[in-house]
């Protein structure tokens, strides 16, 4: 019993369990794989949106600002051809009235100047400028370096007299005579580009930013510093940079020949771009691990429970197992085969007993249904159903049943069947039957001579019996029979008070005819008489029977002296119709037949005997009145 509490798991279920595991596993895996390469490209398509959409709005500043430059750029030219081409005489006061008009007709120029080629300014929108020497600022000095009339140049950053962030965009002037004559320019303020960046930040960690070719931020909205961008020249390239995601434009459009660009920043932290995915990714992981954990301890529990029951299965196994050993150690005593049917399998288990008892070796057939129907004798089949039956409902504890067995030879062996359910399925039919079977042929064997004797016994009695009334001569009833018969009858009689009748039967010289035909003849003619007798006597209740010698004696129960004479005459007639030869009789040529007859309703006050005296006498009579006639006896009994 210590070893049964302690059964282990069984090698194949351990493999099994061990396949579930790892099939467990690779689908889990696949599940994330999926899940992983699905959240990528979210995380792919979500990256690519933003980006689109950080390119479009790179793409509408940097539309706004190339046409803004191209109106300055016009402007410039105007003011250029005015000064150098134009009325040199023209007034100085109505160029800057012109420039103020260009400048106010320019938002976000927030000056206009144009000066000689000593740096002093000549015109500009504003007055106070007029005079002042600008010959050390940088859109003099710049422009003036490169000398060339065509290129539109782009200043850095500076600090405006007003203390404003400020640029210039500046253009040189070429005289007649072909010698530097000035430059014209414009400054620009940035206030009025950032409202136009502001417009195209859609979110909060979004940052436009305008630089100037050399590094220098011009403007940045929201104000995050003035660090330079960390984008190089190149157009439209989208990318992420570091924690941000950038879409950089450059701004240097072929007919404005610009000397240094302008680049347009756009860019988005990349943690708030993919917060919305974070989100998603997080919750997924969630959902992974959930459903890993929810699978892993399902399938941990359903093994578990598989166990334990694999566990409790083999236990009873075992125990039965133990039963059926110690059962099968005992039966060998008793001389008894055991049989062990699995109704469910279809295999029955059997002792070395019962395999010889039906005459094979251990295991030569498969024990099935099928092998127990063929064995069992036809005629046994149903008793061994019907037990069966009735035992499989509960109505029994046990069924027993004496029936035949095919041996391998081919002969029968008796078997008491003594067999009980062992275990029953839910719906209460029955999955395991254990029986005994004892040889019982001996028994049986026995049982049939005895039988057969006591039959043979039966028959030797009954012809004792016939014999002992019978007449050896004649086969008609013996004179036992008849004394017996006409007590019974008498009795009846008594009872019922109803007459009986007999008739008292004398064969006419029949010592003469022994005489005559000898002995043996006289016996073949007793013979013959008494067939003819015979045939008169068919009704039930009528005996004839042989009284002795040559006389024979009918019993008429029930027939008055009437009908008890018309008997005697039908008696006569027959002899004489049988005519059977009597030469030496002195009254007929046939053999005849006195017959004295008599008639008594039987009382308690008579015996039988006076009927067969009253008999006697009316035979005697007829013998005196000549032979071959009945007489019939006095009708009145007489007291004896
Ligand atoms: P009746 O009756 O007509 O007066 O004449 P009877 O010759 O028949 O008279 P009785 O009764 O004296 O003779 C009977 C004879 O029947 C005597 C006996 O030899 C013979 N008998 C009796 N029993 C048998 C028998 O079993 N076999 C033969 N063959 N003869 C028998
Ligand atoms: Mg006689
Ligand atoms: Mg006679």
């Amino acid at each position: 019993m210590q070893q049964l509490s302690e059964n282990p798991v069984s090698l194949e279920a351990k493999h099994t369990y061990r396949w579930e595991w790892a099939r467990l596993t690779a689908l889990l895996l696949v599940l994330f794989s999926l899940g992983g390469y699905w959240m990528s490209n979210e995380r792919a398509s979500t990256s690519a949106r933003e980006r689109q959409r950080l390119e479009a709005q790179a793409r509408v500043i940097e539309q706004n600002i190339e046409r803004q430059l191209a109106g300055i750029n016009a402007a410039l030219a105007g003011v250029r051809y005015d000064l150098v081409s134009g009325d040199r005489n023209a007034e100085k006061n109505a160029l800057s009235l012109n420039l103020k008009v260009l400048a106010d007709a320019m938002p976000g120029v927030r000056s206009l100047v144009a000066t000689d080629s000593q740096g002093v300014v000549t015109v500009s929108n504003r007055r106070e400028l007029v005079g002042q020497n600008v010959s050390q600022r940088g859109y003099f000095k710049a422009p003036q370096a490169g000398l060339d009339a065509t290129t539109l140049y782009v200043s850095p950053p500076y600090k405006s007299i007003q203390a404003a962030d400020v640029f210039d965009v500046t253009r040189v002037m070429i005289g007649s005579d072909g010698k530097f004559f000035g430059v014209v320019s414009a400054t620009l303020d940035p206030e009025y580009l950032e409202i136009l960046m502001r417009s195209a930040v859609y979110a909060d960690d979004m940052v436009a930013r305008l630089a100037h070719g050399d590094g220098k931020v011009l403007l940045a909205s929201p104000q995050i510093g003035q660090e330079g961008t960390s984008a190089g020249s190149g157009s439209g390239a989208g990318r992420a940079s570091g924690t941000r995601m950038l879409a950089i434009r450059t701004i240097m459009p072929a007919q404005l020949r610009m000397d240094k660009p302008l680049l347009v920043e756009v860019s988005r932290d990349l943690s708030a771009v993919y917060a919305t995915w974070r989100i998603e990714a997080f919750k997924f992981a969630i959902f992974c691990m959930l459903a890993g954990m929810a699978a892993c301890t399902a399938l941990y529990f359903n093994q578990r429970r598989r166990t334990a029951r694999e566990r409790a299965r083999a236990k009873t196994e075992a125990i039965q197992r133990e039963n059926t050993q110690q059962l099968a150690f005992a039966l060998k005593g008793a001389d008894l085969g055991l049989w062990d049917w699995n109704i469910v399998a279809d295999e029955t288990v059997v002792n070395d007993r019962e395999w010889q008892m039906l005459g094979y070796t251990p295991g030569e057939v498969p024990l099935t249904t099928r092998f127990w129907r063929a064995a069992i004798h036809p005629d046994d089949q149903t008793a061994v159903q019907t037990a069966f039956k009735a035992h499989a409902s509960g109505s029994t504890e046990s069924y027993r049943v004496e029936h035949r067995m095919r041996h391998k030879k081919g002969y029968w062996v008796w078997v008491l069947n003594h067999a009980m359910v062992m275990a029953r399925d839910a719906q209460g039919a029955p999955t395991r039957v254990l029986g005994t079977h004892l040889d019982i042929t001996q028994r049986k064997t026995a049982e049939a001579d005895i039988a057969e004797h006591s039959a043979q016994l039966e028959r030797a009695n009954a012809q004792l019996s016939r014999l002992s009334v019978t007449d050896g001569l004649t086969g008609v009833g013996n004179r036992r029979l008849f004394d017996e018969t006409l007590a019974a009858e008498w009795a009846r009689g008594v009872r019922q008070e109803q007459p009986l009748a007999l008739l008292l039967i004398d064969i006419d010289h029949f010592k003469l005819y022994n005489d005559s035909y000898g002995h043996q003849g006289g016996d073949d003619c007793l013979r013959r008489v008494a067939g003819v007798l015979g045939s008169c006597v068919k009704r039930g209740g009528e005996l004839l029977a042989r009284y002795g010698g040559e006389e024979f004696a009918v019993l008429l129960p029930s027939n008055d002296l009437a009908s008890a004479a018309s008997f005697a005459q039908r008696c006569l007639d027959r002899l004489n119709a049988a005519r059977l030869p009597h030469r030496a009789s002195p009254v007929s040529a046939w053999v005849s037949m006195s017959i004295g007859v008599a008639s008594i309703v039987p009382s308690q006050g008579l015996s039988p005997d006076s009927l067969v005296r009253r008999a006697d006498a009316a035979l005697y009579g007829a013998k005196k009145l000549g032979r071959a006639q009945f007489v019939c006896a006095e009708p009145t009994p007489t007291l004896i």
